[in-house]
């Protein structure tokens, strides 16, 4: 493992790579994710086995969700990359005649990825596939809560790339901290918002730009004119993927009064579903990622009532699915992001009046709060979507169902306001990693002395110009 004081050179042996020119040619960045895709394929089965030992991740989620999704992006940005990465041609001012004008993409030059844990396979790669594509280096700093899984990206990277380029630095926050103290050129931060105050301040330092793609309280409203078991089943899923874990998981459920019981009564059969009688036997169901965070989830499951679920075991940091009714706006389950399977359940009877200060509008609650990373609303109506969707800011929006917005393309993916800045996937991430540099030339041909000294005639030309 590299050791803190060697930071400082390896940011500079990067910097000299990137200064040779070598990640601006096109067919460097493609064999560079080439090779990557590759190395990932053949450590399928290591980077499944870390995810296992660090979240109790079960197989199928980590393929789907950590590494299937990596080759696809990979795909997607090796089909599109060409026309990302041309000289794109606009128009120029008739004033500037004779000349063109162009916007030309580059690299931003050297980036540091900072990477969390819950997702720590994917939150590390994605990125790094957008930095690679628009032809930068980088160092990834990935998240020392999950070891196993920092060590396997680590093993893959190191096999897979000439560290000058592009590298992993394993450690804890002594090791963020000093990489933060370098500069680099953009810095992309996942995690939680308190971190992500850190790394803007540091950054501030040197002037570089940051992503910074943080979480909070993704409100899930549910209306009474719905498909009640297919709704049920994709809350569930989407609340119980990596056991709540998830930065885009439905935090809190605003149900229709109409429809709860209903509701909850479909969301109990759901559960057993998926995961039988008893969720701590499935081997489909992750557990909760360190003590820490166990001991703040327990906490919770002492308000409200709860109506299913609710067993805990410390030594494996399990946690039962749970949902917990008669919640409140004031209890603590509702201040902070629960990330984790507990659902509190708040029940309203009005989506109208939505910027009313008072009554129980859900609109007017959401709006209240910080700006979530993810908004869910079920309803078939046009208006009522049409509704939620002028009405509320969210980093991104699913309707009739949960977290799948964020697994296209073509959607860029970030947070608004407190959940976040800047937004990468498909040409999101392309963009993100790529300074469009505007340029316009000249030509030589004819030189109007219009705009040259002295200026005593020339008034009624620049009245003319800017009537
Ligand atoms: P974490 O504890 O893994 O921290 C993230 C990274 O920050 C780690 O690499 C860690 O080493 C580093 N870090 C910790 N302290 C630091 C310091 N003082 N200086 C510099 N770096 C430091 O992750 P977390 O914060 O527990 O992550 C959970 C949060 O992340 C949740 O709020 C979740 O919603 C959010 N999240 C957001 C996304 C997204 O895509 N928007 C994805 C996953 C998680």
């Amino acid at each position: 493992m590299l050791k803190t004081t060697e930071i400082p050179n390896l940011v500079k042996s990067q910097k000299e790579f990137f200064a040779t020119g070598k990640t601006k040619d096109i067919a460097f960045r493609k064999e560079q994710l080439e090779k990557l895709k590759k190395e990932i394929k053949n450590h399928q089965e290591a980077i499944t086995d870390a995810l296992f030992k660090d979240l109790g991740k079960p197989k199928f989620e980590a393929i789907l969700t950590e590494v299937a999704n990596c080759e696809e992006e990979t795909n997607y940005i090796l089909k599109h990359l060409d026309r990302w990465a041309k000289y794109k041609p606009v128009k120029t001012p008739l004033n500037f005649f004779p000349a063109n004008s162009l916007i030309v993409p580059e690299p931003l030059g050297q980036a540091l990825i900072i990477g969390p844990w819950n997702y720590p396979f994917q939150l590390s790669i994605l990125p790094l596939l957008g930095a690679i594509a628009a032809g930068n280096c980088a160092i990834i700093k990935p998240s020392e809560i999950t070891p196993n899984v920092s060590k396997v990206i680590a093993d893959v990277i190191g096999k897979t790339f000439d560290p000058n380029y592009i590298t992993v630095v394993e450690g804890d926050k002594t090791v963020a901290e000093e990489l933060l103290k370098q500069k680099f050129d953009h810095i992309f931060y996942t995690g939680g918002a308190r971190v992500g105050k850190i790394v803007m301040k540091a950054a501030a330092e040197n002037l570089t730009p940051v992503t910074l793609e943080l979480g909070g309280k993704s409100p899930c409203i549910v209306e009474p004119d719905i498909h009640i078991k297919h709704s049920a089943r994709r809350i569930i899923w989407g609340k119980c993927l990596n056991a709540g874990q998830t930065c885009v998981a439905p935090d809190y459920l605003l149900v229709h009064r109409e429809i709860k019981d209903q509701l909850v009564t479909a969301m109990k059969d759901s559960l057993k579903e998926f995961f039988g009688e008893n969720p701590a036997e499935s081997p489909d169901y992750a557990r909760i990622v360190s003590d820490r965070h166990f001991n703040r989830l327990t906490e919770f499951l002492k308000e409200g009532n709860i109506i299913v679920g609710g067993e805990t075991d410390a030594e494996s940091r399990y946690i039962a699915p749970t949902l917990i009714d008669e919640v409140s706006w004031n209890d603590a389950v509702m201040e902070e992001e629960i990330f984790g399977p507990i659902l509190p359940i708040i029940e309203y009877d009005d989506l109208e009046s939505a910027f009313a200060k008072h009554g129980r509008s859900p609109i007017a609650q959401i709006n209240d709060r910080p700006k979530p990373l993810a908004l869910y609303l079920f309803s078939k109506s046009k208006s009522k979507q049409k509704q939620v969707l002028q009405q509320t800011s969210a980093g991104g929006v699913t309707l009739n169902d949960t977290i799948i917005h964020l697994g296209s393309p073509e959607l860029p993916f970030g947070g608004v306001g407190e959940s976040g800045m800047g937004a990468y996937h498909g040409k999101a991430s392309f963009d993100t990693f790529t300074h469009y540099k505007s340029v316009t030339n000249r030509k030589f041909w004819l030189d109007i002395k219009l705009r040259y000294p002295p200026y005593a005639d020339k008034f009624k030309f620049l009245k003319f110009l800017f009537k």
